[in-house]
């Protein structure tokens, strides 16, 4: 069996830091919780949105998949998990925003750009990532030259519009988005840089939300005269 003694050092970790000098937090945290957001992200390891966003217990509903995806509304008889934790967070917990958090270097949306080769990914994969064959379309027809990065990186933030374009298919999303209860919000974060990006919806375009992480430029400064 692996060791996973570095997971249990983990907690107790988690505990110092969150309950150790903070018994009011744990008080909270009993009585109920109240996140203020929705978050939707990728289930890769290295975007891990509590971690990213630097979040305590309860601040955060979370829900992950692959390829931070969200199917459109379908009310049938199939499990629907996705479905199911908007639905919580939305008209239980009545989050004020939704945030659909993307990441360079998806492996879920290479998968969606290798199907289209007829290749489709695993026994769930393909058939899940396909929810975003049209953001894989469109940035193929919009450029047909481009290297597989370059194409991977416009297919990422594409699928993200699909994903808030999904959301606002859920009935109970659209009214509160109309009545200004639920804000939407769709963020893409550069696993290389750290930077992060958000859809500005106005310009249609993706605008930088957090800078860059550069080392160089942080040193720079701490030497740079007062
Ligand atoms: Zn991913």
């Amino acid at each position: 069996m692996a060791d996973v003694t570095k997971f249990i050092s983990g907690i107790e970790n988690f505990q110092q830091q969150h309950f150790g000098q903070n018994s009011e937090l744990a008080t909270s945290l009993l009585a109920g919780q109240k996140p203020q957001a929705l978050l939707i992200g990728c289930c890769d390891s290295r975007v891990d949105p509590a971690l990213l966003t630097d979040c305590a217990p309860g601040d955060l509903f979370i829900l992950r998949n692959i390829a931070n995806l969200v199917p459109p509304y379908k009310k049938d008889n199939d499990y629907h998990g996705v479905s199911s934790s908007i639905e919580y967070a939305v008209c239980y917990l009545e989050v004020s925003d939704i945030i659909v958090l993307g990441h360079s270097q998806c492996g879920g949306i290479g998968a969606l750009i290798q199907s289209v080769q007829g290749k489709e990914e695993g026994e769930f994969i393909g058939k899940w990532v396909n929810i975003a064959a049209s953001a894989r379309d469109k940035v193929m027809e919009e450029m047909p030259d481009a290297a597989p990065e370059k194409l991977a990186r416009a297919c990422e933030k594409e699928a993200i519009l699909v994903s808030l374009k999904n959301l606002m298919s859920f009935p109970w999303v659209r009214e509160r988005a109309s009545k200004g209860q639920l804000s939407l919000h769709g963020w893409y974060y550069n696993i290389s840089t750290g930077q992060l990006k958000y859809y500005n919806q106005l310009t249609g375009t993706f605008e930088v939300l957090v800078e860059r992480y550069s080392p160089n430029l942080l040193n720079a400064q701490e030497i740079a005269p007062k």
